[in-house]
C-alpha cells in the first residue's frame, strides 16, 4: 500500500483548526482509496519564533525537505507585529519558499455553483461555473532583480529591476503546459512584450516550449489587457502563466472574482514532485480560537496535493465533489446565506469527510 509523508505546518491564528479539518478529510480519503499517511509537524511563523526564536527553524526545512509534500494553514498576527521585518512570521513563509525551490505557484479561481451569489460579477458573465488556474513564477523577477536607492544632483530615486532568464522562463513554462494538457488544453501567456525586453523573452521563449506541446492552444496577452478580460469575459481562460509582479497582482484578481477568501486553495511546486499546499487567506487572528473559520480552503490545499503531488486524482476529485455536495446544505459563518445550517469549522471538517 502506497504511504505518504506530509510536513503539517500548523503555524498561528486560525491555521491550527483549519488543519485539524483538512487532516481528517485527508484520513478519510486515504482509508477511501487505499493508501496511508504519516504527518510530521513542525513550526512556522509566529509559534516558531515562540519556540525557536525564529520564524523559519532549520528543523522545519528539514523536516519539510525530507516530506513528500508540505501542508500548511497560515502565519501572522497581532502578538508578533512589533518583531523586526526580517523576524516576523510573514518573513517565514517567504524564506520557506527559496529553502523549497518552490518556483511555480498555482493559484485556481473557482466558483463553486452553490456559491454563485457571492461573486461579485454578474451571472450573465459567470455563467454555469468559473475555473481558471493562475501559473505564477515565484522566485524569479523583479521581486528578486537587481534593485537600489540613489542620488543625483541632489534628488533621491530608486530602481527595481525585472530580470528572467531563458532558464526560468521554460520551466514555468512547461509547469503551465502540462497543467494545460491536464484540463482543457488552452495556455494564455500573459506579458508586456509591447514595452518590456524581459517580455520579448518570455514570450519568444514560451513560443519556442509550445513546440512541445502540439495540442495546446497557446494565446498572448497584454497584462494590462488581461487585468480588463478577467473581469469583462472570465471565461476565456484556462491557464494563464505569467511572471511574479504580473502574477502576484493578476491571480489576486482572478481569485477575488469567487467572491469568499475562506475557499481558495493554492499550491507552489519545486522541481519534481513535491510542493507546499496552503489556503489564500491569512490567520484570521480576529476569529481565532472561536471554531468559526471555514476550513474548505484548506481542505481543498490538500485535494490538490492529491492532484499535483501525491498522484491521486481520483481521491482529489472526491475531495472536490464533497465540497460542492455540501455548500448546498450547510455553510460556515463567512458564506452564510439563509436557507442554509450554519456550522463550525469542526462541524464542516466532519461533514466534508462524512461525504468522502
Ligand atoms: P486574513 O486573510 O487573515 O483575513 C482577512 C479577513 O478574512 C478577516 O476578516 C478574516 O476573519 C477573514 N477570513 C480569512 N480566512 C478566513 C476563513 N478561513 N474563514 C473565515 N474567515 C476568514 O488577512 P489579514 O487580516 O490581512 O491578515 C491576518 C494575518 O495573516 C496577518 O498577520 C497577515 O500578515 C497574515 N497573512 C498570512 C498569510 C499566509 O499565511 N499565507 C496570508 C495573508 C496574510
Amino acid at each position: 500500500m502506497k504511504n505518504y509523508k506530509i510536513a503539517v505546518l500548523k503555524g498561528d491564528g486560525i491555521g491550527p483548526e483549519i488543519v485539524e479539518q483538512a487532516i481528517k478529510v485527508l484520513d478519510k480519503t486515504a482509508a477511501r482509496f487505499d493508501f496511508t499517511v504519516d504527518y510530521d509537524y513542525a513550526d512556522l511563523g509566529g509559534v516558531a519564533i515562540d519556540n525557536y526564536g525564529e520564524p523559519l527553524p532549520q528543523a522545519t526545512i528539514d523536516k519539510c525537505k525530507a516530506a513528500d509534500s508540505v501542508l500548511l494553514g497560515a502565519v501572522g498576527g497581532p502578538k508578533w507585529d512589533d518583531q523586526p521585518g526580517s523576524n516576523r512570521p510573514e518573513a517565514g513563509l517567504l524564506k520557506i519558499r527559496g529553502a523549497l525551490g518552490l518556483f511555480a505557484n498555482l493559484r485556481p479561481a473557482v466558483i463553486f455553483q452553490p456559491l454563485k451569489s457571492a461573486s461579485p460579477l454578474k451571472d450573465s458573465i459567470i455563467g454555469d461555473a468559473l475555473d481558471i488556474m493562475v501559473v505564477r513564477e515565484l522566485t524569479g523577477g523583479i521581486y528578486f532583480g537587481k534593485r537600489g536607492t540613489y542620488e543625483q544632483d541632489g534628488v533621491q530615486g530608486a530602481y527595481d529591476t525585472e530580470m528572467y532568464t531563458v532558464k526560468e522562463i521554460e520551466r514555468i513554462a512547461r509547469v503551465a503546459f502540462d497543467m494545460a494538457m491536464k484540463r482543457n488544453k488552452k495556455l494564455t501567456s500573459v506579458d508586456k512584450a509591447n514595452v518590456l525586453d524581459s517580455s520579448r523573452l518570455w514570450r519568444k521563449t514560451v513560443i519556442e516550449i509550445s513546440k512541445e506541446y502540439p495540442q495546446v492552444e497557446l494565446n498572448h496577452m497584454y497584462v494590462d489587457n488581461c487585468a480588463m478580460q478577467l473581469v469583462r469575459n472570465p471565461k476565456q481562460f484556462d491557464v494563464i502563466v505569467t511572471s511574479n509582479i504580473f502574477g502576484d497582482i493578476l491571480s489576486d484578481e482572478a481569485s477575488m472574482i469567487s467572491g469568499s477568501i475562506g475557499m481558495l486553495a493554492s499550491a507552489s511546486l519545486s522541481e519534481g514532485k513535491s510542493g507546499l499546499y496552503e489556503p489564500i487567506h491569512g490567520s484570521a487572528p480576529d476569529i481565532a480560537g472561536q471554531n468559526i473559520s471555514n476550513p474548505l480552503a484548506t481542505i481543498l490545499s490538500v485535494s490538490m496535493m492529491l492532484k499535483y503531488s501525491l498522484d491521486q486524482p481520483k481521491a482529489a476529485l472526491a475531495i472536490e465533489n464533497a465540497v460542492t455536495k455540501i455548500l448546498e446544505t450547510h455553510r460556515t459563518p463567512d458564506i452564510y446565506e439563509a436557507g442554509k445550517a450554519k456550522v463550525t469549522c469542526t462541524e464542516m471538517g466532519d461533514l466534508v469527510a462524512d461525504l468522502i
